[in-house]
């Protein structure tokens, strides 16, 4: 028998270089957090950049080992928190 898990996440672009990145919801839409890209070093607002958000499921061994992970739905974008 198997544990589940649940996580929110956030999937945003660099605006300048066009590279994707995850992350928890809470950083991205709760706090509106700035980052720095890996690849071009453009500093950036993750929540202004947002283009999709999702939950995910996690399967969690007996022992707390993670085993997989699958979308379980996709959450609605508000209007203010995608770029235009
Ligand atoms: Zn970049």
């Amino acid at each position: 028998m198997s544990e589940k898990g649940w996580l929110d996440v956030s999937i945003f672009r660099c605006p300048e270089c066009g590279r994707f990145y995850v992350d928890a919801s809470g950083y991205v839409v709760e706090l509106e957090a700035d980052i720095e890209c890996g690849d071009c070093h453009r500093m950036f607002n993750t929540k202004r950049q947002l283009v999709d958000r999702v939950m995910l499921r996690f399967k969690i061994g007996e022992k707390g080992k993670m085993l997989g992970a699958e979308i379980v739905e996709h959450l609605p974008i508000s209007k203010d928190e995608r770029l235009v």
